[in-house]
Parts: C-alpha cells; sequence; structure tokens
C-alpha cells in the first residue's frame, strides 16, 4: 500500500476512517485501463513507457501566515503529464486528503481527456494539501498566491495554464491572475481559465461541465432508446458540475430523484426541486445538511438507488466492487474524475450497464476553457450561444467518435476512449520525434 506524506498539521486534526476502496493508488487505476488501450493499439513498450509517465513533478513548500499569526507551511504539487499536443491544461484542488498519486492520475486523465475532445493542449494538475472550509479568505488568498509565486516558472499562458477543481473557485483563478500578472509586469488573462468574465472568463464556463454531462447523458440515452421525459437521475455531488448537471438534465425533461453532498444524500422519488436544493445549499454555507425537500439517504445508498442514471460528481472511488453489483442505473455519466475503480468497472461491463467515462462525460470543462483561452488571445469574447453551441458540438462528435470505436473494438466506452485518445497522443508523438 502507498503511504503518502502529509502535512503534520492536518494529520492531528483529520481522522476520518479511511473509506473502502479498491484501489488505494489512482495513478495505478489510469494505468490499468491504460495496459488494455495500449495492448489493443499495438503500442510500442518505449513508446509505452513514454506516454504512461509524467514528464514533470513539482513540489513545494508553501509558507503561509495564518490570521492567528502562527506560521504554517503546506504541501503543493503540479505534475504535468504530457505537452505532446501543446500546453499543458489542468485544474488545482485543494483539499486535505490531496495526494501525489492522486494529482498524477488526475494530470494523465487530462492529457487523455484533451486528446479526446481535440482540444490542442497536454495534461497537468495541481494540488494543495489544505483544508478551505477551515481557512478565511485572506488565509487563502495567501496561500494561493505563495503557491503561485513558487510555480511562477512552470505556468504561462503558452506552458502550462492552471483553471479550477474541487475547492477551488473564481477568486481563487482571479488570485493567480494577478500574482502572474504582478510578476510578469504585465496582464496576462489566458494563465488560467475559470476566471470571473470582468476579468477574460468565458460565458459559459462555470456551467460547462455540467452541460457536457447532459449533452453525453442524452446521446447515451438516445443510444439506449430512453426518453428523457420517463427518466429518473440521481446525482451524487452538489457542486459545480453536479448541481448544474442536475439543473440541465432536470431542464430536458428527466425527474432528479435523489442528491447528494459530502453531508449525505437526500431522496425523493416524486422528484427533487432542484432550484429549491441549490438556494438552500448556497443560504446554507453549500451544503445540502438538513435540505427539507427530500428524506435523508446515505451516500452508498444514493448509487444503489432506483434510477436510469446514476452521475457520480462527487470524487474518485464511489462506485466500487461493494456496491457496483447492486446499481440499478442503466446508464452512468462520470460527472467526476475517477468515479468507477476498475473492480467495479469488470462488474458494470458484465451487467452491461453503460459507464460514459470520466475522460469523456465531464470534458465539457476543459473544452470550455480552451474556448477560454482562445478568447483571451484574440481579446475578443464571444456570446454564451455561441459557447454553448460549439460545446455541444463537440462533445456529441466526442460522444459518437468513442461509440464506434467502442463498436469496432467490442470494448466499454471507457476502454475506447482511452484508445481513442492515446492513438491521437501516440500519433502526434511519432509525427513530433524524440529530441536528442
Ligand atoms: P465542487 O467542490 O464544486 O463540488 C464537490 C461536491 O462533492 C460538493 O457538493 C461536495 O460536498 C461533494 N463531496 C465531496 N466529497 C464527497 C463525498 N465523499 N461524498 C459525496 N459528496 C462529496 O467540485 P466540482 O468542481 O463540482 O468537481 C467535482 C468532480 O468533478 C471532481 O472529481 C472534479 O475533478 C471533477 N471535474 C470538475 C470539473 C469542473 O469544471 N469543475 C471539470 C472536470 C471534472
Amino acid at each position: 500500500m502507498t503511504t503518502f506524506k502529509r502535512n503534520v498539521y492536518e494529520r492531528a486534526v483529520y481522522q476520518e476512517p479511511a473509506p473502502i476502496r479498491d484501489n488505494e493508488n489512482p495513478f495505478e487505476a489510469m494505468v490499468e485501463r491504460f495496459d488494455v488501450a495500449a495492448k489493443i493499439l499495438g503500442l510500442d513498450p518505449g513508446l509505452y513507457e513514454y506516454l504512461v509517465t509524467p514528464s514533470r513533478i513539482h513540489i513545494t513548500a508553501i509558507p503561509v501566515v495564518m490570521d492567528d499569526g502562527r506560521l504554517r507551511v503546506f504541501e503543493g504539487y503540479r505534475v504535468i503529464h504530457n505537452e505532446i499536443l501543446g500546453p499543458s491544461k489542468g485544474g488545482i484542488r485543494y483539499a486535505p486528503d490531496v495526494h501525489l498519486e492522486e494529482v498524477k492520475a488526475l494530470a494523465a486523465w487530462m492529457t487523455w481527456k484533451c486528446a479526446l475532445v481535440n482540444v490542442p493542449f497536454g495534461g497537468a494538475k495541481g494540488g494543495v494539501i489544505c483544508n478551505p472550509k477551515e481557512m478565511s479568505p485572506g488565509e487563502l488568498e495567501r496561500l494561493t498566491r505563495r503557491y503561485t509565486a513558487n510555480m511562477i516558472d512552470v505556468f504561462g499562458p503558452d506552458k502550462d495554464i492552471p483553471a479550477p477543481d474541487m475547492n477551488t473557485n473564481e477568486q481563487i483563478m482571479a488570485w493567480i491572475l494577478d500574482t502572474y500578472s504582478m510578476h510578469s509586469r504585465r496582464t496576462e488573462n489566458a494563465v488560467v481559465t475559470g476566471k470571473p468574465i470582468i476579468l477574460g472568463g468565458s460565458r459559459g464556463r462555470r456551467e460547462a461541465t455540467g452541460r457536457g454531462v447532459m449533452t453525453v447523458t442524452l446521446a447515451a440515452m438516445e443510444r439506449l432508446g430512453m426518453r428523457p421525459g420517463d427518466s429518473t437521475v440521481a446525482v451524487q455531488g452538489f457542486g459545480n458540475v453536479g448541481s448544474i448537471a442536475a439543473q440541465l438534465l432536470r431542464d430536458q425533461g428527466c425527474r432528479i430523484v435523489a442528491i447528494s453532498d459530502v453531508t449525505g444524500g437526500y431522496h425523493n422519488a416524486g422528484g427533487i426541486d432542484i432550484d429549491a436544493a441549490i438556494a438552500y445549499a448556497a443560504a446554507h454555507g453549500n451544503t445540502l445538511e438538513g435540505f427539507p425537500g427530500a428524506e435523508p439517504i446515505t451516500n452508498d445508498e444514493l448509487i444503489t438507488c432506483a434510477c436510469d442514471v446514476l452521475v457520480p460528481a462527487a470524487k474518485e472511488d464511489q462506485v466500487t466492487r461493494h456496491n457496483a453489483p447492486n446499481i440499478q442505473a442503466k446508464i452512468i455519466a462520470e460527472g467526476a474524475n475517477g468515479p468507477t475503480t476498475p473492480r467495479a468497472d469488470d462488474i458494470l461491463n458484465e451487467r452491461g450497464i453503460m459507464v460514459i467515462p470520466d475522460i469523456l462525460a465531464n470534458a465539457g470543462g476543459v473544452t470550455v476553457s480552451y474556448f477560454e483561452w482562445v478568447q483571451d488571445r484574440q481579446g475578443y469574447f464571444w456570446t454564451t450561444e455561441r459557447v454553448n453551441s460549439r460545446l455541444d458540438r463537440m462533445m456529441r462528435t466526442a460522444f459518437d467518435q468513442v461509440f464506434d470505436v467502442a463498436q469496432k473494438h467490442d470494448v466499454s466506452l471507457r476502454i475506447a476512449a482511452y484508445v481513442d485518445s492515446i492513438r491521437k497522443v501516440a500519433d502526434a508523438l511519432r509525427l513530433r520525434g524524440i529530441y536528442a
């Protein structure tokens, strides 16, 4: 079992029981899927080694003077997995349980995700071990600015472009933009995406990942002959991805029967009022705790509840070999990164449940991040309609592409997504050659 270095202070504070995981190491979970795709592609062993290995790993100590005057040192990471298709791109995660293996896996997924939706970026990911829920805005700002300053030679509009992920938001992107710009002596708004619109953000970016989840879910329903108006949906995680996916699928006629967040799940077979849930969470410190419009259930009960579509939109390793045999959904649309373990995948495949894999289902975020970067560099900003119609088209094209590859090789959509994206990156690498 891999052990992960932790901030001493955090270890003293966080003593949550370890979750039941099929894969202690998410990077190994990524490599396991990669291996199957590599075999189908007949990938040369040297090329295999190159594509699976992160290109660079940056680990940094981030000293922060807390509001009470104490000095604390946080550990931060930025992993550049691959830059063959373009500058690397990927979010930054703030959480107490961030660890390097997770960041490595997330960086690799970014490489495959960008290739899959034909966005000219490589893959990266960042993370800081901290608990933003216990930090003041001032502490978060100092942490973000120092992390950015420590990564000043890593980040850059033509090098590596961060974005939001779990517990990071538009405000944090604005601080990154400002810190980077102060060092560059000019405003560099293309250095991050997911910024506020006034600072060069894109219309539609906030909703993009949830919107992409909706688009591919509708495409999958079509293939299975399911009608949104007759379908029920359960959504795990009620943050950016989960709440927007729930709202947009509701707008398409689906009945949302369960939602959840870190505080637990909420079930109503008659349908949950999603706008009321969003308003409730906004008024209660971004949690659903105590939400009156539904019966409380556990997060594990949500995963196996009666529904046609399950959208895991919280975190990794939620669909495991323990709950996969009891899942009732016909479609799983992975809003989160890595929510299904490889063991669970085997069970779901055997049971004929269609899993729209993370690197496809949640690629709407990076697609509109790409639009944002293009708009920043042009200094010309698009309408919401233009953003959404281009996003819908790219997601739809990617879904159809993956579906065709799955049929051709008689594999799951996940393996097909890996085959398609690894093939593209491998082709680009062959053309570029190896610099010696
Ligand atoms: P977020 O911080 O806005 O929301 C996360 C949600 O998950 C919160 O409601 C939180 O309470 C809940 N949660 C956390 N731990 C949980 C647990 N153990 N059980 C149930 N719920 C839990 O984050 P987000 O941006 O919505 O990201 C969610 C997932 O989607 C992550 O895996 C992220 O990597 C992935 N993702 C996000 C984007 C994006 O654009 N935001 C893009 C691609 C992928």
